[in-house]
């Protein structure tokens, strides 16, 4: 086991995933493991936004380096906002809190009905509010699913009918409930998450409304993998969140963890031990050139990085891209958002490269060095997230493109053009990756377009 320790390099030996190279994060030690094959459980790239409810700890390091080596990189535009998270109080803010989901069974979603309505929640009558996820889907409600919810909170807040600072948040409301059923009652299920909300934002949801806005949470998108989980490099295996399998445009309910199970227990153990029989055996040595080019690539790399010496910490530059792909490639998406970020993020990673700055030295515990090694594969991927959003001319479960929804705004798929998984292929830096299309064949059940207007 080796704990606090960050693969930075796939090593790659005849075309074969054949080991990783680490970086030992306390002591700034590159070392490599060499094996007969890899897996990868580094979980999902939600962080790309900067603001997200993954933990810090979590980014794209592991899958970037393994798509930079020749793993192909699946629907990487399918991320999933979450409705339910704490809303951003302010600029330094580093990460957000989600309010668990089983909140929207007792709690009630509402905006004031007028803009720029600043009466506290307890003065706003009956009539004057906008239950609007009860209104726009009676049969569903609250529960509508994640996307759904997300993409209307945005609606109304877009509208000027945001509550809280900055206009960013609506009301999840428990005072029916509370009526109803009694305060015990709610104290007694959801007890845990109203101290939780009392102690980040000092308001008590018994007695105000609880304010929620949607944020960053899970990635669909991630290494393409086949059906025994093997990436599109031989011996390299992908499991959990890190591929992209399972959910398709959108994980609707609680399965991730589920999907990380089964690919643990059930599927792996049986598809590596086919792979190994099968596999070649042979052994790498450390002074392989395959294993030293990988060592030097991590070596050269940390160095470029701690000799920039510019003016702008990693923390700026992460924050400007989060920032830049929550506003043009989040929860809904056009062509000229997307443009848009695509001219933006090549110059602000130029930038990076020549403005950055780190503190500390490689020999040692470096957590400046460690973000921006991070950020700067955020930086590339996040330049692939739009790419992707670009070209899928669709609606697809998360993925929102504005220009294709009904008249009443829901997401308008293109089964024709786009019924695949687009997999990406790096073709080098300073070339354009390309897209293949794997074809999606239903046969047990067919393409059905999700409706939750009514019950029908
Ligand atoms: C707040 C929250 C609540 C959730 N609630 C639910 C729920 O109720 N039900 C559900 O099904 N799902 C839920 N999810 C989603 C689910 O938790 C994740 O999808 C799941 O944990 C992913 O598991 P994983 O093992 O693939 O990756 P992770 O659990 O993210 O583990 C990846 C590990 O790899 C490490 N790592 C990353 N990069 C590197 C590297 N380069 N080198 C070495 N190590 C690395 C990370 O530090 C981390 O320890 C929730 C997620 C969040 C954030």
């Amino acid at each position: 086991m080796f704990s606090r320790h960050e693969m930075q390099e796939l090593i790659v030996v005849d075309g074969r995933a054949r080991g990783v190279v680490v970086r030992d994060l306390l002591t700034g030690e590159v070392e490599t493991h060499l094996a007969d094959a890899v897996c990868l459980a580094t979980g999902g790239y939600g962080n790309v936004f900067f603001l997200s409810t993954n933990a810090k700890g979590c980014n794209t390091t592991a899958i970037w380096r393994a798509y930079k080596r020749g793993a192909g990189f699946a629907n990487p535009c399918f991320t999933q906002i979450h409705p339910t998270c704490i809303p951003v109080t302010g600029e330094h803010q580093s990460k957000l809190t989600l309010m668990s989901e089983s909140l929207r069974n007792d709690g009630r979603i509402w905006v004031p009905k007028r803009g720029s309505d600043t009466r506290p929640p307890d003065r706003i009558p009956e009539d004057e509010r906008d239950y609007y996820l009860e209104r726009k889907y009676p049969s569903y409600g609250n529960l509508a699913p994640r996307d759904i919810s997300s993409r209307a909170a945005k609606q109304v807040c877009d509208e000027g009918r945001g509550v809280g600072p900055g206009g960013q948040g609506v009301y999840l409301d428990f005072a029916e409930a509370i009526g109803r059923l009694g305060e015990d009652a709610i104290r007694e299920k959801y007890g845990n998450l109203f101290e939780m909300y009392e102690r980040i934002t000092a308001e008590d949801p018994y007695r105000v409304p609880m304010r929620i806005y949607p944020a960053s949470h899970y990635t669909m998108g991630g290494l393409w993998v086949d059906y025994n989980l093997m990436s599109t490099i031989p011996g390299l295996f992908v499991l959990g969140e890190a591929n992209f399998s399972d959910h398709g445009a959108n994980r609707l309910g609680a399965s991730a963890l589920m999907q990380g199970l089964a690919d643990g227990y059930f599927l792996i153990p049986y598809t590596i031990g086919d792979y190994l029989a099968r596999a070649p055996h042979t052994t790498v040595a450390e002074g392989d050139p395959a294993v030293r080019a990988a060592v030097n690539s991590v070596e050269q790399r940390t160095a470029r990085l701690l000799a920039i010496r510019g003016k702008r910490t990693p923390t700026s530059f992460y924050r400007e891209l989060g920032r830049l792909l929550w506003e043009d490639c989040g929860m809904t998406r056009n062509r000229t958002g997307l443009e848009r970020a695509l001219q933006r993020i090549p110059p602000l990673r130029e930038e990076f490269w020549r403005n950055l700055t780190v503190s500390g030295e490689a020999g040692e515990l470096n957590q400046s060095l460690e973000l921006a090694g991070r950020v700067a594969d955020f930086l590339e991927l996040g330049e692939l997230i739009c790419r992707d959003a670009l070209a899928r001319d669709e609606s697809c479960g998360c993925h929102f493109r504005e220009e294709y929804q009904t008249e009443d705004g829901e997401a308008k798929r293109n089964d024709e053009r786009f019924c695949h998984v687009a997999v990406w292929e790096y073709a080098g830096d300073d070339r354009a990756p390309l897209r293949h299309e794997e074809p999606l064949s239903y046969e047990a059940v067919h393409l059905a377009t999700r409706r939750y207007k009514c019950c029908a």
